[in-house]
């Protein structure tokens, strides 16, 4: 994503100066402040964290050659793989077994991909051999406990069947990492290591048990993403996020939906350009409301003229919604990021929701990114489209125009 690789740059440019600073000598690297956590990924939508690593093995199984460290690292890679497949970026908090952190750099990496959804992924271990069970732990309750009786539920329904496996049920924890990432983020200890049975289970040369969990978690991960809790609560609104947009709808309103649930979507449906698409619903989530604007109405909007992010016109040009599309010839002007189209088509919405755009408020600095804004004013269209209903005939000439964005805002949202 692009924002994350440009908070990066100075980063990289901070450790030329530590290569220089090195060579000098080696004792001034300790005078030196660690940069902030990066994301691995240049943004990821979910973040996977092996437990331990380093110089930490967590558990041991010496009977059975079993390491917590490794064991993790091989089912967070597993169900990495798994979630890509499903079209969701991933980031895992590290990708060898060498490398050891504290549990809060974790929930930081989590926070700088800006991810939707947190999981550390553990083994559990007793000094006794009996218990196995699968077993969900959350840090703060109304941040992450939907999320982990969802994903407690996927890997009891996938793990249990067929084994001795229990339900050991969800309990809280307070984990660095769970307790420092601001989404939802829940530690898995999907079975018990120490246990015979699941350890040879576990040691099995196909990895079907290990690839088993792997599932179980990316199911969990998927069904959360896809529920309608995924939404984040917004206090101060008093419009449910899951209020339904009707075509009489007013533009200008309390802000619906939510960026996770519009990315959710988007992903389910094979969305091209996934980071842009990504930096595009962020920046209408953080700008629209900003003017007053509906961001619920700007994504779908989006979603209907573009195909849902997959037709030429966002492919090629990044075109949001059409715009400057005047015929079938008219050859789409073009956006560098999915911010800047996220930003021309709230100037141009907001021009024919409000009027022409304050040139000192907030939107002024972005009118140059709207190539017809000066068109759209000469043609009267200020200030002429307070609702859906009246954007048909002018911004499109399909007259079921409101119908259909507010048919794909219930397709992304729900609402009844
Ligand atoms: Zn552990």
């Amino acid at each position: 994503m692009s924002r994350a690789w440009t908070s990066a740059w100075p980063q990289l440019a901070a450790a030329g100066l530590l290569a220089a600073l090195l060579a000098v000598g080696g004792a001034l690297a300790s005078l030196l402040p660690s940069g902030a956590p990066r994301c691995p990924a240049g943004g990821a939508w979910v973040v996977l964290d092996p437990g331990h690593g380093g110089d930490d093995p967590g558990a041991v199984n010496a009977a059975a050659g079993l390491v917590e460290r490794d064991l993790a690292l091989d089912i967070a890679n597993r169900a990495a793989t798994l979630l890509r497949q499903d079209g969701y970026g991933v980031a895992l908090t590290r990708t060898d077994d060498q490398t050891g952190m504290a549990n809060t750099p974790r929930g930081r990496i989590a926070n700088a991909c800006r991810a939707l959804a947190y999981v550390s992924v553990h083994l559990n271990s007793f000094d006794q051999p009996d218990p196995d069970y699968a077993r969900t732990l959350w840090g703060i309750a109304a941040k992450d406990r939907a999320f982990a009786e969802t994903m407690q539920a996927a890997l009891v329904g996938r793990l249990a069947p067929g084994t001795a496996l229990g339900d050991g049920g969800l309990d809280q924890l307070e984990n660095g990492g769970l307790l420092t990432a601001r989404m939802p983020a829940i530690l898995v200890e999907p079975v018990f290591l120490s246990n015979p049975d699941e350890a040879r289970l576990l040691a099995e040369p196909s990895g079907a048990r290990r690839q088993a969990i792997a599932q179980a978690i990316a199911d969990g991960v998927d069904a959360w993403l896809r529920s309608e809790s995924a939404v984040p609560a917004r206090p101060g609104s008093s419009v449910s996020p899951f209020a339904a947009v009707r075509p009489t709808d007013r533009l200008i309103g309390p802000a619906r939906g939510s960026a996770g649930r519009a990315m959710a979507a988007a992903v389910a449906v094979g969305a091209e350009r996934p980071d842009d698409v990504r930096a595009y619903i962020d920046e209408v989530y953080r700008l629209a409301p900003e003017v007053g604007l509906d961001p619920a109405v700007v994504v779908a909007q989006s979603a209907l003229e573009t195909d849902w992010w997959r037709s030429p016109a966002w492919v090629e040009h990044l075109n949001p919604a059409g715009i400057g599309i005047t015929g079938p010839d008219a050859k789409s002007p073009d956006w560098p990021t999915g911010s800047d189209a996220a930003r021309a088509q709230i100037v141009h919405l907001y021009l024919y929701a409000v009027g022409s755009v304050p040139k000192d408020g907030t939107l002024g600095r972005f009118v140059a990114l709207d190539p017809r804004y000066d068109a759209a004013l000469d043609a009267g269209r200020a200030g002429s489209a307070p609702t859906l209903a009246a954007l048909a005939g002018r911004w499109a000439a399909d007259p079921a125009y409101a119908e259909s964005i507010a048919r794909v805002a219930r397709e992304m949202f729900g609402g009844g």
